[in-house]
């Protein structure tokens, strides 16, 4: 789906259920460090980095820990890759702390240490794709974008489609609904990006949205519809538990604590992963560039 931005020609006066959702944001949005008014376009960007695959409160400490640590782009371009690995943490998916600090560097580079505005620099940027752009140019820039997350496709798709959950990957029509809700004047739009994203983190939720709560419950078309399929829909849920991507986060854990290489393949802290499995886990982190591999063992 190539990435679009709301065009003023799709815009109408906004859908009464668009407003409920902004009003609704602006007395029950959560404080959170990145929406203060003191934010830097780079702690927004930092942080919908680390939102995409990592819920809110894990990601607080993590995120506090980096903006004290690396405030501005240029002070994480003067720290080293597994500098940036290891305050990582336990997010999970350490390949976004890479891309982050790969975005630093071409941040430095190309754009004297500043969070450029543009879809298509921030597009250009290691590691952005279509949502954290729009996100940046939204939560960061006051820009008016579309931003379509996981949430938002949930409420949009209930609310609007009586969908019970939205499909894998998106659809233009979905698109289209979602682009063309998107309300004209720019702070509206932001709060009803944020809003929509925020009613589907706390109320929509995907298993067990809680109606009775939500300001949206009399004009809900999958309420109307008498709120089909939910228990029939597929979970998606991955398993963890002796998954390849588990001994990855094992392998990372280990590294990040160590003061110096280790030799994991023979290290006995391994001991209970199967051999094919920990020689795939250790190869995987070298090729994604996470790990490297020296006579004396493997480091970040
Ligand atoms: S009424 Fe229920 S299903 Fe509809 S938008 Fe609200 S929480 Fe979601």
């Amino acid at each position: 789906m190539p990435p679009t931005s709301p065009t003023r020609e799709t815009a109408h006066t906004p859908d009464h259920r668009v407003t409920t959702v902004i009003d609704w944001f602006h007395r029950e949005a959560r404080d959170l460090p990145w929406r203060e008014a003191d934010r830097t376009p780079w702690g927004v960007l930092v942080s919908e980095v680390m939102l995409q695959q990592t819920p809110v409160v894990r990601v607080l400490p993590v995120w506090r820990e980096w903006m004290e640590r690396w405030p501005t782009p240029r002070d994480l371009a003067h720290a080293t890759q597994a500098d940036a690995v290891r305050a990582w943490g336990r997010l999970g998916y350490p390949r976004r702390a890479k891309r982050l600090w790969e975005c630093a560097l071409v941040l430095v580079e190309r754009h004297n240490g500043h969070v450029p505005s543009s879809r298509e620099d921030l597009l250009a940027l290691p590691g952005i794709g279509d949502y954290t752009a729009g996100a940046v140019r939204a939560f960061a820039f006051g820009e008016r974008d579309i931003v379509l997350d996981t949430n938002i496709r949930r409420v949009i798709g209930r609310a609007w489609r009586a969908e019970p959950l939205p499909a894998a990957h998106q659809t233009r029509a979905e698109r289209e609904l979602a682009d063309s809700l998107v309300p004209a004047s720019a702070p509206a739009s932001v709060a009803w990006n944020a809003g929509s994203m925020e009613l589907g983190a706390l109320v929509c939720t995907a298993r067990a949205p809680k109606c009775a709560e939500c300001p949206l419950r009399h004009d809900c078309a999958w309420i109307a519809a008498g709120s089909p399929g939910l228990d029939d829909a597929p979970r998606r849920t991955q398993a963890w538990h002796g998954t390849d991507r588990q001994v990855r986060g094992r392998i990372m854990a280990l590294l990040r604590e160590s003061r110096g290489p280790l030799a994991l393949d023979e290290h006995c802290a391994l001991d209970d992963v199967d051999a094919d499995q920990r020689h795939r886990a250790l190869t995987g982190l070298v090729a994604d560039g996470l790990i490297t591999k020296a006579a004396d063992g493997y480091s970040l």
